[in-house]
């Protein structure tokens, strides 16, 4: 997720929107797709980034040609029309020397919210690439690029917020990359919750998934099925070392390729993490040969090893 995250904002920061196209089936639309389109079209993407299990693009009113290359003059036109479009183009380009990003450091004033599901993916391509089935969502660039969100399973959506309606999307839960060893712990004491559970809570830490839950539970060596609460301070800065080393050699090789997601660029990857625990039930553990088993905690398919996690 923070993989596809920062692929997008490489490559749109600073782009504008020229027009929203949606498909038929309202499920992936958490806002009605009229009104995404209507508030899309128009506005520059300042940045892009991820929030919890959101990818959050942030919005603002397009001011000048933003990104290199327009596709062309009229499409350029249409894009950053409105009463900021006779600003210095220069002010907005990403990465001017000087120019201080101008107008992409401003204050966002709304946001689309990418929430990929199981199946989702964003791609960004050309106009001319032929559209994948299953494609709900496409925003023309000026850049000539074409950002696509494609989900087979119709898990995945798609929000628009005007920020000054609604407040800012905000993940409830802690950033398992960010929080401190003391943090971490004080969400844990006193819970009931089976440990996987917990951190499967999404306003405990968000953005844990089951497979990084999996195996950073197998690294620190803890039954997923341990009651949060007991787990002892040094067990609990254990884990989140664990969670921390699981996350960062996620993002590192491109995202666990168990899930549908690819790159931004639509590329499958072929880097698979090399999984300790998960879905290899019964086969032996890398540890100590011991095979692996699979229960279910909170609904969800769980996978360790007797003999190392206790
Ligand atoms: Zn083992």
């Amino acid at each position: 997720m923070e993989t596809i995250a920062r692929g997008v904002n490489e490559r749109l920061r600073g782009d504008c929107i020229v027009e929203a196209w949606f498909g038929r089936h309202p499920e992936p639309f958490k806002t009605p797709a009229a009104r995404q389109a209507k508030g899309l079209e128009g506005r520059v993407i300042l940045s892009v980034h991820r929030t919890g299990k959101h990818i959050v693009c942030e919005l603002g009113i397009a001011g000048g040609s933003v990104n290199t290359h327009p596709r062309s003059p009229q499409q350029a036109k249409i894009a950053c029309q409105g009463p900021r479009s006779r600003k210095n183009k220069s002010a907005a380009r990403v990465g001017h020397p000087g120019s201080g990003l101008g107008e992409l450091e401003s204050e966002p004033e709304a946001q689309w919210i990418v929430h990929l599901g199981m199946t989702g993916r964003l791609l960004v391509t050309t106009p001319d690439a032929p559209v994948a089935a299953h494609t709900h969502a496409r925003l023309s660039l000026t850049s000539g690029r074409e950002l696509r969100f494609v989900d087979p399973r119709r898990f995945g959506r798609l929000e628009y917020r005007e920020l000054s309606r609604r407040e800012s999307f905000r993940a409830q839960g802690a950033d398992p990359l960010a929080v401190t060893a003391e943090e971490f712990a004080r969400l844990f004491s006193g819970r009931k919750l089976a440990i996987k559970a917990a951190l499967l809570n999404q306003k405990l830490l968000s953005g844990v998934g089951n497979i990084y839950a999996d195996e950073s539970l197998f690294r620190a060596g803890i039954r997923p099925r341990r009651r949060s609460g007991r787990l002892t301070r040094a067990e609990l800065e254990g884990l989140r070392l664990a969670l921390v080393e699981v996350l960062e050699d996620a993002i590192r090789l491109g995202g666990s390729s168990v899930s549908d997601y690819v790159d931004a660029n639509g590329v499958r990857g072929f880097f698979q993490l090399e999984h300790c625990v998960y879905q290899r039930t019964g086969l032996p553990c890398h540890r100590c040969k011991t095979p692996i088993r699979r229960i279910v905690v909170a609904g969800r398919g769980t996978h360790y090893c007797p003999q190392c996690q206790r």
